[in-house]
């Protein structure tokens, strides 16, 4: 039998051998719940070191902090896709990255003004304080501001309170975070092999091996060069940001762009934000076509390489987008 079919559970037709992988992913999430949900001597070490003022959404990797530390943040966002805040003083939610109006987040459901919004990070605190007014780059054209409008009708209908915020897991009926269903969901999410997906794809073999040493986090991106010694700008080529495998591909405003423009194609009401999201995403709006969900990430990744490696090494300009 192959191994992936006796690690599935029982009711998915498998033997129910756990896989060590997806547990200890799983195991990791149960930290981000502990961190949210509870109080305790490890939550106030972390909040004082990492997360400040800081919403759970905004914050990144960085060399100086802890392995431990890292390792949860490359779950963050697999978390962090699972879960709603329900708003009270709305002091730690965050108004575009976390889904605390509804169960998509601002920043999905309202792409379009996201991307021009003057005001793009902040707690949900901020924005009431300023009475959800909100200023933007350029003037919104007709379907900008029905959306804007549609924003504002969802907005005044929010109560906020003097509790704290709290979060509430979409896996299970009593809203509490439980590993098992965590496992169970990567179980139907990560049961397909992404190498065997990416090998199999009707790719050039260039692009193959590239994207395997994307997925590694391997490509020559400026934070891996800058680990290796490298004394070089560590910024991105597109915009003001530090560059990274994920900020490349899903976080810089050119790729926010093509992927906005690729979820316009298909109809989707969000567009990807990270490579974990990009499965979830193309299996719900793309379900039928499966065999290009890999072809098509290739593509735009490459794209964006390629238009990235013509800026840093032959300085052609780059218009932005915004
Ligand atoms: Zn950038």
């Amino acid at each position: 039998m192959k191994w992936n079919k006796v690690a599935s559970p029982k009711n998915k037709g498998g033997l129910g051998i756990q896989d060590l992988w997806k547990l200890n992913i799983s195991l990791l999430c149960k930290w981000w719940w502990k961190l949210e949900a509870s109080q305790g001597i490890w939550q106030t070490i972390v909040r004082n070191k990492y997360v400040k003022d800081k919403c759970i959404a905004q914050l990144s990797s960085k060399p100086t902090n802890s392995p431990v530390w890292n390792d949860l943040l490359k779950v963050k966002d697999l978390y962090l896709s699972r879960r709603i805040k329900c708003v009270g003083n709305v002091r730690d939610t965050d108004f575009w990255n976390d889904p605390w109006c509804g169960i998509i987040s601002l920043k999905h459901k309202f792409p379009d003004l996201f991307s021009i919004c003057n005001e793009s990070v902040g707690s949900v605190a901020f924005y009431a304080s300023k009475g959800w007014n909100l200023t933007f780059r350029r003037w919104l054209d007709e379907r900008q501001q029905e959306s804007l409008r549609k924003l504002r009708d969802m907005l005044s209908a929010c109560a906020l309170s003097n509790n704290n915020d709290y979060p509430k897991w979409l896996g299970e009926k009593n809203s509490q975070f439980s590993v098992k269903s965590q496992y169970n969901f990567l179980c139907v999410y990560l049961t397909e092999d992404r190498n065997k997906k990416l090998w199999k794809a009707k790719l050039p073999l260039k692009i193959k091996v590239f994207m395997w040493l994307v997925k590694l986090n391997a490509i020559l991106t400026r934070d891996n060069l800058s680990r290796k010694g490298w004394q070089g700008d560590k910024m991105c080529s597109f915009c003001s940001s530090p560059e990274s495998t994920e900020h490349l591909f899903f976080s810089c405003v050119i790729s926010r762009y093509c992927w906005s423009l690729v979820s316009v194609v298909v109809k989707a009401d969000c567009r990807p934000g990270s490579f974990s999201q990009f499965w979830m995403w193309a299996n719900k709006f793309m379900p039928s076509h499966k065999k290009f969900h890999m072809i098509g990430l290739a593509a735009i990744c490459w794209a964006i390489w390629l238009t990235r490696n013509a800026i840093s090494f032959e300085r052609k300009k780059c218009r932005s987008p915004t």
